[in-house]
């Protein structure tokens, strides 16, 4: 099975809410899809978000790194001489990593369809469930909370909260929602970048003194301060995951290394797709840290190419893999399925999704 060549498209699907974060406001996904093409009838699926404020990929770049340097970089290859492969798709152009993820999980998905087997099974297979969290966007503390409440009466047990905006009131709606949900509920806090570091410590301090009860706190300052981000990790106890911070596996070692974060987020659009993600996996491992599999504002295809690396791999112990569960619609045939809170794996081969519309 040899790659061809490659058909580029777009999706467009409403939220169900508008996505707000410190960063940025979004009321739909509109991504690039693509269908990977062979010299069998097996075609493997991408998609990519232009998520520009984070990894600096727009909807332009995407095709055109894709169309102009990554396949034609990996065109006439067995899928599977899969390191030839890598070692091509990422050597064929800098950065572009949302590009190169969307190749990347196309070549996973062949990858897998020729062994037969579903993906998260070649990737290591340590479980067929993944439970996700569900986002509440950033908004007024009556909404936040009504989103909550909402969120917990469909099932959810992990929330996680967006704030940042608003430095020590981020408090109060933290406080807010834990009343409204009870103990029983898991909150995350993602900051986005948006607290110096001394407020964070002392937001991160209150809540801990206030006994609110939080998982980790994500991202509390500027992804380029890992001296601001060390200085909080080591003045707080609440666990810090790094996101905006660690792109590649050279940043996850940094950050490690200088005990910068507790935590790892990642993400296949900061990574450049599962190859470099599962670098990230073995640098966790070696250290004793543990990571989270997030996604950015991805629909069901991107973010079930997560799901099987989280399912794939017992040191990713937590998700946030809920971009699906903010989409209105479906527009994808088969893959793993995400009713309520916790995805159940497809066991058909490779990432599962048989059609894309429009590819
Ligand atoms: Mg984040």
């Amino acid at each position: 099975m040899k790659i061809t060549g490659v058909r580029i498209g777009e999706v467009h699907i409403p939220l169900v809410t508008p996505f707000k974060t410190a960063l940025r406001s979004v009321d739909e996904v509109n991504d690039i899809v693509i269908a990977l093409t062979t010299d069998t009838d097996a075609v493997g699926y991408g998609e990519a978000p232009p998520t520009a404020v984070i990894t600096g990929d727009t909807k332009g770049s995407i095709v055109t790194a894709i169309r102009d340097f990554i396949v034609p970089s990996i065109v006439g290859i067995d899928i599977l001489e899969l390191d030839t492969i890598m070692t091509r798709l990422h050597a064929s152009i800098l950065k572009n990593t949302s590009a190169k993820a969307c190749v990347d999980m196309a070549v996973y998905d062949l990858y897998a369809k020729a062994l037969g087997q579903p993906l998260y099974k070649v990737l290591g297979g340590s479980s067929d469930t993944v439970e996700t969290d569900l986002t509440i966007s950033v908004d007024t503390v009556e909404k936040m909370v009504s989103d909550s409440i909402k969120a917990v009466s469909e099932g959810y047990r992990i929330l996680k909260v967006k704030v940042g905006k608003e430095g020590l009131a981020d408090i109060g709606r933290i406080q807010a929602i834990r009343e409204a949900v009870g103990p029983d509920v898991l909150i995350r806090v993602d900051a986005n970048q948006g607290w110096e570091p001394k407020d964070a410590v002392r937001i991160i301090r209150r809540l801990e003194d206030l006994e609110i009860g939080i998982d980790l706190v994500e991202q509390p300052v500027k992804a380029h301060d890992l001296a601001g981000m060390q200085m909080v990790t080591q003045n707080t106890y609440t666990p810090i995951l790094a996101d905006e911070s660690i792109f590649s596996a050279e940043d996850a070692i940094n950050v490690i290394r200088m005990r910068a974060a507790d935590l790892v987020n990642i993400k296949l659009m900061k990574t450049g797709g599962i190859y470099e993600a599962l670098k990230i996996c073995s640098i966790a491992e070696i250290y004793n840290v543990r990571c989270m599999m997030g996604c950015m504002l991805e629909s069901k295809l991107a973010v079930s190419a997560g799901a099987h690396l989280a399912a794939a791999r017992s040191v990713i112990t937590r998700a946030d893999l809920d971009g699906p569960g903010l989409c209105r619609i479906d527009p994808y045939t088969g893959g793993p399925d995400y009713a309520g809170p916790v995805i159940h794996m497809n066991q058909t081969p490779g990432i599962g999704i048989t059609a894309v519309p429009g590819l």
